[in-house]
Order: C-alpha cells, then structure tokens, then sequence
C-alpha cells in the first residue's frame, strides 16, 4: 500500500490542436489493421491503394455495421481487390473471443485476444439485464426503484468458482431469443492490466502491460455484439468503460474508441460510462470533449476522506479527492445528468456507520447532481481485504438514503465467474 505512483502518471494533457488531429493520434492501427480507422481514414486509405474513396466507406460499412471480421468475406468489394489488400498486408485485425465464462446469473466473461504478435489477453464481461448500477441508463437508475435497491444476494459457497469455459459461438448460434433479456451492459477494458494498484483489484495484480488501441477497445464492444446478435437502434445496450485499466490512463485512443462507437457504429455517448480513478489531467480534458462524444462521467471515490483513500488507492496522493472534484466541476453535463461516485464497501474498512455520513457529506458538499453507486467488494485470491456484511451493506444503503443522496447498490454480478467489478485478472483456472 506504500507504492509511489508519480512515475505512472507522466500523461499527456494537452489538448489535441483539432479534431482531426486527434482522432489520428488515437485511432491509427498499427501495420495494415483497418478495425479502429473511421468511414474518412478507410477513404483516404483506400485511395492510397488506387481505389475511390467511396471503396472506404464499404469497408466501413463491413466492419462497423456488418460486422465483418475477414476481409475475405467483405463481399461488397470485389474479389480481386479482397486478395490484392490481403496479399499486401491488409486485415481487419479485430479482437476475438477466445473462451467464455457462463455465471448462474446469465453474466458472460469473455478471454479477448489481440491480434498483435504477443497475442495479448483482455477481458470483457457481458451482463443481461445491467447490474442496476449503469450510470448510462438514466431511465431506471434514477427511479426510487432503485433507491430501494433489492438486497444483497447471498454470494452461496456452491457457487463460488463454478464457471464452464465455452469455445465461442459459430456464426449460427449468434441469434437472441426474443424476450431473453430487455437491456443489458457490457463491460470494457481500456488497457491490459493497469498500473494504478488499487489494493482491492485483482487487476492491479497484472501490473501494466500496455495501451489497448482504439481498435481494439471497441473491438471488443463489435465482438461481443457479434455474438449476441445485438441490432443497434433496437437493442437496449450499456456500455461501462471499468474493465481492466484506467482509461485515462490511455485517454487518446480511448476516446478515439468512443468516437469510432458514436460516429460509426451508431452508439449514443449517453448509453455509456467511463470509470476514472481520478486522473485529474485526464478529467479535466474529458471536460472539453464536446457532448456529442462525451460519454457519462463515473469516479470511482472509495472512500469518504484522503486518509481512507490513500491507503486503499494510492493514486489519491497524487491527485487528492478536493482535485478530483475540482476537476469534475469543470465537466458541463447534460440535463438530468449526474455524476456517478463508485464507492467499494471493503469490510471493516470503508463499510462503518460514520464512512457513510461522511461520504454523505462530501458527495452533498460538491453542489453537483450526483449519485452513488455502491459495490460490495467482491472476493479474489491474493487481495487482504474482507467482504462487508449483509447488515454492513444494507445500513450503509439506508444511511446514504435517509441523507438524500440517491443511491444504487450494484448487484455483484458474475462473481462466480471472476466477472464481477474488481474481479478481471484473465482468469482461466477454476
Ligand atoms: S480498480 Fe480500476 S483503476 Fe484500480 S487497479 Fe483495478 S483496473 Fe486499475
């Protein structure tokens, strides 16, 4: 819990000179890979190879619509095009799911493969029916519904490392029976491993390995789409940015991703929520992003003072919880848009009768329209920490409610599976 973070966090925070320039920087593939290149790129790729650019715009259409991820298979170009890009080095290079991990609760963890050559592993995690905490989702999360959230389930021993490990669907089985789930949620990670060793994380416990491109990152959301056969504009979808890494962390190609997800693929940036852990620069350029590619703003707080937090995130001594805020203030939100604080209830330590009434007042303190999302630490080897109890949990809801501060307690799901908030560290064993 003594680490010094300054060396991690030398990022970049000055503002991209424009919009163009940005979405270069972040979202320019490595070799002849085309999944991260947007509609003009694919153009302006296209007609470097002698073709016009509207041949581009296919290509988009392929990758981002269709879903294509052979480039042998992209069928509106004709075939003797498709073999020259492929004899010159062109591929799609979208990540593929290489094993799945079934819950009981429905929730799917999903092995992501890179198509680099160290073939590196992230993780993303499919929930049906959301986990009644997704910021994204303004309709439900803001209903006294949820401020009556259902307890907290039992985590029941018999369940406890069951996973069944699947090969990934064929093509046919990629269909969704109707009325099987109304919404869902999909978890994504922004770098594989991370480097801000919260000491709850069983991610932080990988340690960094790299940036994720912005390929890759919404790669991940195409893959999984994919396989659940999901049709943009009718399906109910959330997409959360808290799976591994902080994606402030990689904050050009991440939001290069968000463009991709809104400008391509179709996505609402109200449908989604980035996770920081307070990288103060990363916030206050995310305050500049403009609303059309902003996505909801979710800090994931912990704790109700500096002293609670420093121990468990040592990240907080180089940005302390007053700069966060400070930062966050800076953020325009939308109408009926809240700021999500995220807020692990360790046992014994962040769980107690007084953290509440003082994170009660910090949150209120802010003047911000804010919400708190509290998550039940879910258990992994290796990590010193103890779950709260169902009590603990229960009076430490009520607490926060009876204060007026609307709150959520989301469900732990997938723990099973090592799915759950906290839990992804590219498991495989049982
Ligand atoms: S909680 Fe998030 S930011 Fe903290 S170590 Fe885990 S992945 Fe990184």
């Amino acid at each position: 819990m003594n680490k010094d973070l300054s060396h991690l966090v030398r990022i970049d925070t000055s503002a991209p000179e424009s919009e163009s320039q940005a979405s270069v920087q972040g979202q320019e593939p490595s070799g002849s890979a085309l999944l991260g290149l947007d509609s003009e790129a694919l153009a302006a790729r296209m007609m470097r190879a002698g073709e016009p650019a509207w041949r581009g715009r296919q290509l988009a259409e392929a990758l981002y619509h269709q879903r294509i991820a052979e480039l042998s298979e992209i069928t509106t170009l004709p075939k003797s095009l498709r073999q020259r890009l492929i004899a010159e080095g062109w591929l799609v290079a979208r990540p593929a799911i290489t094993q799945v991990f079934q819950s009981i609760d429905g929730t799917e963890r999903y092995l992501i493969q890179c198509q680099d050559p160290e073939a590196e592993t992230v993780e993303t995690v499919w929930m049906p029916e959301g986990d009644d905490g997704e910021s994204s989702d303004d309709s439900e999360a803001d209903t006294p519904e949820i401020l009556r959230a259902p307890s907290f389930p039992q985590l029941l021993p018999e369940n406890v490392g069951k996973h069944k490990p699947q090969p990934a669907l064929l093509h046919e089985e990629k269909t969704r029976p109707e009325g099987r789930w109304r919404r869902a949620t999909i978890c994504v990670s922004s770098q594989v491993g991370c480097a801000v060793n919260c000491q709850f994380c069983l991610t932080a416990m990988l340690g960094f390995r790299r940036n994720l491109s912005a390929g890759e990152i919404a790669g991940q959301v195409i893959a999984v789409f994919d396989r659940h056969g999901i049709e943009v504009g009718r399906d109910r979808v959330n997409l959360v940015f808290m799976g591994m890494g902080e994606p402030f962390l990689n904050y050009d190609n991440f939001m290069a991703a968000v463009r991709l997800l809104v400008r391509e693929v179709g996505l609402s940036p109200q449908r989604m929520t980035v996770s920081t852990s307070g990288i103060v620069p990363g916030i206050e350029r995310f305050a500049r992003e403009p609303a059309e590619f902003r996505p909801k703003l979710a800090i994931s707080l912990n704790a109700p003072n500096d002293a609670i937090r420093g121990q468990i995130m040592p990240i907080n001594r180089k940005w302390p919880i007053k700069s966060v805020l400070d930062a966050v203030r800076q953020v325009q939100l939308r109408p009926r848009e809240r700021i999500t604080f995220e807020y692990v209830l360790l046992g014994g330590i962040t769980d107690r009768p007084e953290d509440a009434l003082e994170l009660a007042r910090l949150v209120r303190r802010t003047g911000l329209p804010i919400k708190v999302n509290l998550i039940a630490w879910n258990p992994g080897p290796g990590i010193p920490c103890t779950m709260p109890q169902l009590e603990a949990v229960e009076a430490f809801r009520s607490a926060l409610v009876g204060a007026g501060i609307p709150t959520s307690l989301r469900q732990p799901r997938g723990r099973d599976i090592y799915a759950a908030c906290g839990q992804l560290k590219r498991t495989v064993e049982g």
